[in-house]
């Protein structure tokens, strides 16, 4: 008895100090960005409710949270995030909440540094440019489901690997169109640096005008260094992103025409941010399908235009 008396109050001080700080929660999974919301929704299925706080045509790098987006973080039962200091504005808050306790997961964590690209204090972040690489990132997401609600463990382990068949159908086919881009045209340049997964999965030298990050501005010898470059090359096109400023872009097309280059305006791509939520560009597939086409076919290949299962929009 005696005994007894003193273990409790020691056990409950124990206790009390590793839960102190746990929130409580609304049993939403949050996601940060479209890509890994879309991803999560399709192995979940109708088992959770999955919200995303930046969408369409928003920039993650830049992007500062909200009041409202602070408090779906903080009440989420589990919160999904890039990492790679991709959600530049919102570490300080992920951290905070995962030092309570709460789960937080990078779905980025977990992948090989051979995989990742740039230097290791600073990797590239847009990882699901590479469909092979997010087609992993998938297998992550899918075993924090399953962690996260094992009773529905074979729910989410059937649905991952119908998924992740879809997603090397599209790699597939993206490594099939690339090679008819024209050896000498196999350059892209876009606003930002956003697409050297890409470049380095299908075989294209990628240039962006901006770096890595949305937040600092191309500088007078980056636009004249990459127009020497495209004049030099004959590229025939360059592409505006949909989260990310054209002004960049036009200073490109307009240093080339002086220099008797015509450069035109390949199309718009998604970067870091999907399309319209209920459209296929909506979809981390038809956003990438969209690209693809894009691209093979504003630099001279031949990409079927409606994508490679029919679906996308002329
Ligand atoms: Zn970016």
């Amino acid at each position: 008895m005696f005994k007894s008396l003193i273990l409790l109050p020691i056990l409950f001080l124990a206790g009390a100090c590793t839960k102190k700080n746990k929130v409580t929660t609304d049993g939403t999974i949050v996601t940060t960005i479209g890509m890994i919301a879309d991803v999560t929704r399709e192995i979940a299925g109708d088992k959770q409710e999955v919200i995303n706080l930046i969408g369409e045509g928003i920039d993650p790098h830049t992007h500062k949270p909200l009041k409202s987006e602070v408090d779906r973080i903080q009440n989420a039962e589990l919160v999904l995030y890039n990492g790679l200091l991709l959600e530049g504005k919102m570490g300080t808050l992920l951290n905070t909440r995962k030092e309570k306790g709460n789960p937080v997961v990078a779905v980025t964590e977990g992948l090989e540094d051979v995989e990742l690209i740039g230097d290791a204090d600073h990797p590239d972040p847009h990882l699901w440019m590479d469909v092979s690489l997010w087609t992993k990132v998938a297998g992550k997401i899918g075993g924090e489901l399953i962690r996260h609600d094992s009773e529905n463990s074979d729910h989410y382990t059937q649905r991952l690997a119908e998924y992740q068949k879809h997603l090397t159908d599209l790699h597939t086919h993206a490594l099939m169109v690339f090679p008819t881009i024209p050896p000498g045209q196999r350059v892209l340049v876009t606003a930002h640096d956003a697409f050297s997964y890409l470049g380095r999965a299908y075989g294209i030298e990628v240039r962006g005008i901006q770096g890595i990050s949305t937040e600092s501005e191309a500088g007078t010898k980056d636009i004249n260094d990459l127009v020497d470059h495209l004049v030099e090359k004959k590229i025939p096109a360059i592409f505006v992103e949909s989260s990310v400023s054209d002004k960049s872009v036009k200073a490109v097309i307009e240093g080339a025409a002086q220099k008797g280059h015509t450069v035109k305006i390949g199309g718009e791509l998604f970067s870091d941010a999907m399309g319209q939520p209920g459209t296929y560009e909506g979809t981390y597939i038809g956003m990438m399908d969209h690209n693809i086409t894009t691209i093979v076919n504003g630099l001279g290949g031949t990409a079927p235009k409606n994508g490679f299962q029919g679906k996308l929009n002329d």
